[in-house]
């Protein structure tokens, strides 16, 4: 391609062009775009938004398994024989105690996930009180990842001070049913307007290698574009042995840049996350996702070796960018040290390069 193919897809960004499907697809396809001026561009538009910062998330965990639906890429769901550690909801006493930890390590929002179709209306009621109780106790930003919400429902949680909800499409309203029987594209949709009818920032994304065509993805990223999503997780299938859905395709390492640069063109301003699947997808070319990519998540960080956790760390400061973390990025470098990971330098000399920023630079009042 010409270099007025990039410069225009860049500079349409900048100014908020909704780009027409067609130059989508070749972004995705056409072998004539090539990769290094296509990433150099998302990167102009990403550059802008947020400057050279990689926001690094770390999930937790508050409900695991035990899940009546049957997402078939999900190790949670009841048709999964995937073997993993199920258990009920964490009582308020030690989500608290999680919320305190969290708070005294630097971070500055504190993300909730819980299994399942959605809460009852006394659960909705229950989480409301959980929520209330941190955002009291803690100046800490509340996300949760609960399932299904109507209206209702949402209000509760805002009015108890809920700042984000997690509520991932997956995948296109066509291919839906074909990765879910249990609940519809539509729910999810309805789950994402109820929020932000009521004032809750949205975080959603999509697992692309399901079986989708490319156009879906281009058609998840404009219903993403219009409902005006704050954060949008990029995810790639993982293999899972056990789950329905097993087996990703159509990921190439450049094809998931190309996905990740197409989300970055369309939807500029978001905080566009490369999730699950960074590591197995990308394999050689994980450093260049964060060109179009401003954040990464620690897959499974909980069970993740400390050797994965250091080198994330030690790639982006590698590659110039700025570390923002949920959590003090020593604390993070000294555990998976601490498990056996190995950095060029210790924490103390890898933060002590310019530009490292950690929470607390975030919340320079603390
Ligand atoms: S609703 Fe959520 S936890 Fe349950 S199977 Fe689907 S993705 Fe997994």
């Amino acid at each position: 391609m010409e270099p007025s193919f990039y410069r225009r897809l860049a500079d349409d960004a900048l100014a908020g062009v909704d780009l027409a499907d067609d130059r989508c697809l070749a972004i995705l396809t056409d072998p004539a775009v090539d990769l290094l001026p296509l990433l150099n561009a998302a990167y102009e538009v990403r550059h802008a938004h947020w400057g050279k910062t990689v926001q690094v998330h770390v999930l937790n965990n508050a409900q695991n398994g035990k899940c009546p639906e049957d997402c078939s890429y999900c190790s949670q769901a009841r048709t999964s024989e995937a073997p993993i550690e199920e258990y009920s909801m964490k009582d308020d006493d030690e989500i608290l105690d999680e919320a305190q930890r969290a708070y005294e390590a630097g971070a500055f929002r504190y993300c909730l996930v819980m299994s399942g179709r959605g809460p009852s209306k006394k659960g909705t009621e229950q989480l409301a009180h959980l929520v209330r109780r941190i955002k009291e106790t803690y100046p800490l930003e509340v996300c949760v990842s609960a399932g299904l919400l109507d209206d209702d429902k949402a209000a509760v949680l805002a009015a108890a001070g809920l700042d984000r909800l997690n509520h991932n499409l997956n995948t296109s309203e066509e291919h839906y049913a074909e990765i879910c029987t249990t609940h519809t594209y539509q729910d999810r949709i309805d789950t994402l307007r109820a929020a932000k009818r009521n004032g809750i920032e949205t975080c959603s994304g999509l697992i692309a290698g399901m079986g989708e065509p490319p156009t879906d993805l281009i058609e998840i990223a404009k219903t993403l574009r219009t409902l005006e999503s704050e954060s949008i997780p990029v995810n790639f299938l993982l293999p899972f042995e056990g789950n329905v859905l097993q087996e990703a395709t159509g990921l190439t390492p450049q094809y998931c840049l190309r996905v990740l640069a197409m989300f970055r063109f369309t939807n500029p301003a978001a905080e566009v996350r490369c999730t699950a699947g960074r590591e197995f997808h990308l394999r050689s070319l994980e450093v260049l996702s964060l060109y179009p990519a401003n954040s990464l998540f620690l897959d499974g960080y909980l069970n993740a070796k400390g050797e994965a956790v250091a080198r994330t760390y030690q790639m982006i400061v590698d590659a110039g960018f700025e570390i923002v973390s949920d959590r003090q990025v020593a604390d993070l470098l000294t555990e998976a040290l601490a498990e056996g990971g190995r950095l060029d330098e210790t924490p103390v000399e890898l933060l002590d390069r310019p530009g490292v920023k950690t929470a607390s630079d975030l919340h320079p009042t603390r």
